[in-house]
């Protein structure tokens, strides 16, 4: 098919069957490619998006940054089936320090990035912007199940090569991941920013697992005359990464360009079967009481350090509520 058309995305006919010309933002769209046993999501945002990073004000890079970070965790949180918890995390030793992205299914998400401003430099990567250290992922179930973890090693490289190294390793399930972030200014002179931004995961998941073997890592350190064996990746996957790997990131940032129409764009001589999509909003999960809680729990010397003024101030990292209370209040003998 390819050979006719080698770059899927251009048809000099029109669809023959017209996708969704509506685009959905804040939402992430699951889809199936039968005849090539793919699976995968897309994901659209746009207000949420901008709710998240505009309340922070933070420099563009590590917007950037954050903004494909919560991609990222509505492209692997979406999945989950349960009223539970997907926490996407970096720590490591970058100009980014820490980010933390935390979904709660079905639809909320939360996220904040600490940075280090005199570290930043114009023209940083994703990767150079993080450092080294690892990427952690969380599935919280609640307090009756058990919590999974899911580490990987972030050494310079930026969240989607971190999403496939884990893939490949911990859950091997042949996977492409796909982010982008950008600014759109509306409103002519005068007018302000906004956050956008969109992504796609793509797996393969054929029937017999045997199909599913994958061209292993480069060994990297391992001595000179190692054998190392190759692994015939098989069509369909060779063909879905192809694919996958033409998306360009105003595809799929671009507002007017619909999530069904940007599938069908890339699918379509394979046919894709899309399924209803999943609404992603901006929600702080903070309140008065949790924070009243949190409080409880210090140690009462450590209670008392945190009045200043005469109040307890704690202002929530996340959406940056700040939540006042008298010494009584925040029980301070
Ligand atoms: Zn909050």
């Amino acid at each position: 098919m390819t050979s006719q058309s080698p770059d899927p995305r251009i048809t000099d006919h029109p669809p023959e069957r017209a996708p969704s010309a509506v685009p959905i933002d804040d939402s992430v769209l699951p889809f199936e490619v039968g005849p090539l046993d793919l699976r995968g999501r897309l994901t659209k945002l746009g207000p949420s998006l901008d709710e998240l990073l505009a309340k922070h004000d933070y420099p563009v890079p590590v917007a950037k940054l954050l903004g494909e970070a919560i991609v990222l965790a509505t492209l692997l949180g979406s999945s989950l089936k349960f009223d539970g918890r997907f926490i996407l995390q970096t720590q490591t030793d970058g100009p980014v320090s820490f980010l933390i992205v935390d979904f709660q299914a079905p639809d909320r998400l939360r996220a904040y990035a600490r940075y280090d401003e005199s570290r930043l430099e114009p023209g940083l990567s994703s990767g150079a912007l993080l450092g080294s250290g690892h990427l952690a992922m969380t599935i919280d179930q609640g307090p009756d199940m058990r919590r999974y973890q899911g580490l990987v090693a972030l050494d310079g490289g930026g969240l989607e090569e971190a999403a496939h190294e884990y893939f490949l390793r911990s859950e091997q399930i042949p996977t492409r991941v796909r982010l982008a972030v950008g600014e759109e200014w509306r409103g002519g002179e005068g007018g302000r920013h906004h956050w956008r931004a969109g992504g796609m995961l793509l797996q393969f998941l054929p029937k017999s697992p045997e199909r599913a073997r994958q061209a292993d890592l480069h060994p990297g350190d391992a001595p000179e005359g190692t054998v190392t064996h190759t692994v015939e990746e098989d069509d369909a996957w060779v063909e879905g990464q192809s694919l996958i790997a033409t998306v360009e990131d105003i595809e799929l940032i671009d507002p007017d360009l619909s999530g069904e129409r940007l599938l069908y764009r890339l699918f379509h001589e394979r046919g894709v079967r899309v399924f209803s999509s999943l609404p992603m909003k901006a929600e702080c999960s903070c309140s008065r009481a949790a924070v009243a809680g949190m409080l409880s729990r210090f140690a009462p010397a450590d209670r008392a350090d945190m009045v200043k003024d005469g109040k307890v101030v704690v202002t929530c990292e996340f959406c940056s509520s700040v939540y006042e209370f008298t010494p009584e209040e925040a029980g301070v003998e």
